[in-house]
């Protein structure tokens, strides 16, 4: 495998020769430089030590603020310098990317992806679970991983493979050693439910394996998330509450010492806990017991998100998944009235944002499609009142921060050469993070104009 991709990059350099010269390559250069571009792209080497690019954007984002003008050096898999032209000084052989109409950005950080899962208006999240095999789930979610890489996010939080095991940690090293494209992976593995809270339920003479650990008492849970981390999980997920029948709403499912007990568990490890809490108690258990974020809090109140706020507890909305989840119920948008659980998705979020919680920006993708990340980002922007600048710092310096990612989310010298151009200037235009012109993931690109 090196002596092949040595040879690929050795030919994409006589390809670059042959344009930097003026000379016309021949049809078999090209023919073999495409095909080594196409290796190079699919396996994802580390980036060479040795190569050193420019990117000229119109624009840089650095993960606060846009600066016009500023180039980008990146050598081998970091970013070397940042600024103005006369202050970036790049050899004479580096490689030069112009991206004269794009603003580049630190690679987004999808911060709630179920990468195992695709769309339940395609096949239900039961079905999914019940009749699809870890293998054909784990093949859709490399494919889904290329998806969402190609669409400018460069890490990714999975919450969960819901029912396909420890496929998370496989995916995760298969990306790493370069066999398959995708994001960075932060996993939690199978996640941890209480015993009988979750699915799928069937006839109640048959015990399914369930969309996640069951497990109660203090034991079993601190159990699970030993197991769980000792597998590879990088966080700990708890479903803290959920619905224990279809129909009914959801209840808070494990209880105080439960959860502080996991809690305790995976920080003790150096891992931090999400929480899936949907109910004002569940939310309030949570915060107490010290979890690192809760995902969706559709129905929380000014006094939790004010108890999460004086925590450090950051908030996940995921505001794309019950808009979809709802029209896949037959909401017709645009043209119905808005249902009830998204009136109260709107009070919630305005709950929220008056507490001054920390924003964490995840979809929960999966419910919709991977690759179609920035739904959550432009919902926020159109429906809930955040200014593009505010979510686009959330998908970069903001979830690096709240994810401990001290090595990304900003386009500074040291940083992992993680960049996304998109077209247009997504600081004031959330819709340009449709459009995405370049991804570089560790000095290596997957996407180019
Ligand atoms: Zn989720």
């Amino acid at each position: 495998m090196n002596s092949l991709l040595i040879a690929a990059q050795a030919a994409i350099r006589r390809e670059l020769f042959c344009r930097v010269a003026g000379r016309i390559c021949t049809g078999a250069e090209i023919a073999f430089a495409v095909a080594a571009t196409l290796v190079l792209r699919s396996s994802a080497i580390a980036a060479d030590p040795a190569t050193s690019i420019l990117l000229r954007p119109d624009a840089v984002f650095d993960g606060q603020e846009l600066h016009h003008g500023w180039v980008v050096l990146v050598q081998g898999d970091r970013i070397q310098k940042v600024g103005l032209p006369t202050e970036v000084n790049p050899p004479n052989d580096a490689r030069v990317v112009d991206l004269p109409n794009d603003t580049l950005t630190p690679g987004l950080i999808e911060g709630h992806a179920h990468l195992f899962l695709h769309p339940y208006n395609e096949t239900s999240w039961n079905d999914q679970v019940t009749n699809e095999s870890i293998a054909f789930r784990t093949a859709r979610a490399s494919a889904h991983a290329q998806q969402t890489l190609l669409a400018g996010f460069t890490t990714v939080r999975d919450l969960g493979t819901e029912g396909a095991g420890y496929g998370d940690v496989g995916l995760k090293k298969a990306i790493d050693q370069g066999i398959v494209p995708g994001p960075r992976m932060i996993v939690v593995t199978r996640a941890i439910v209480a015993t009988g809270s979750y699915g799928p339920k069937l006839s109640t003479d048959l015990d399914l394996p369930q969309g996640a650990q069951e497990a109660s008492g203090v034991d079993e849970i601190v159990r699970a998330a030993r197991e769980q981390i000792g597998k590879g999980a990088d966080w700990v997920k708890l479903y803290v509450d959920y619905r224990w029948g279809a129909g009914e709403p959801s209840r808070p499912t494990f209880s105080q010492d439960e959860i502080a007990a996991a809690v305790k568990a995976a920080h003790d490890a150096g891992r931090p806990v999400a929480a899936h809490a949907t109910t004002a108690e569940g939310m309030r258990r949570a915060a107490l017991a010290g979890v690192d974020t809760i995902e969706h809090g559709d129905d929380g109140t000014a006094e939790v998100f004010k108890l999460m706020k004086e925590r450090g507890v950051a908030f996940c909305p995921t505001v794309a998944a019950g808009d979809a989840i709802e029209q896949y119920r037959g909401w017709k948008k645009g043209s119905a009235p808005e249902p009830l659980r998204i009136q109260q998705k709107h009070a919630s979020m305005k709950a929220a944002r008056a507490s001054g919680v920390n924003f964490a920006m995840g979809g929960d993708v999966g419910v919709f499609a991977h690759g179609d990340n920035a739904r959550e980002m432009e919902l926020l922007v159109n429906e809930y009142g955040f200014t593009p600048l505010e979510v686009l710092r959330q998908a970069t310096n903001g979830n690096a921060a709240i994810f401990h990612l001290a090595d990304r989310g900003a386009i500074r010298g040291g940083q992992l050469a993680d960049l996304v151009a998109f077209e247009g200037d997504p600081t004031k235009d959330v819709a340009a993070l449709k459009k995405v012109r370049f991804v570089m993931k560790g000095g290596v690109t997957f996407r180019s104009p």
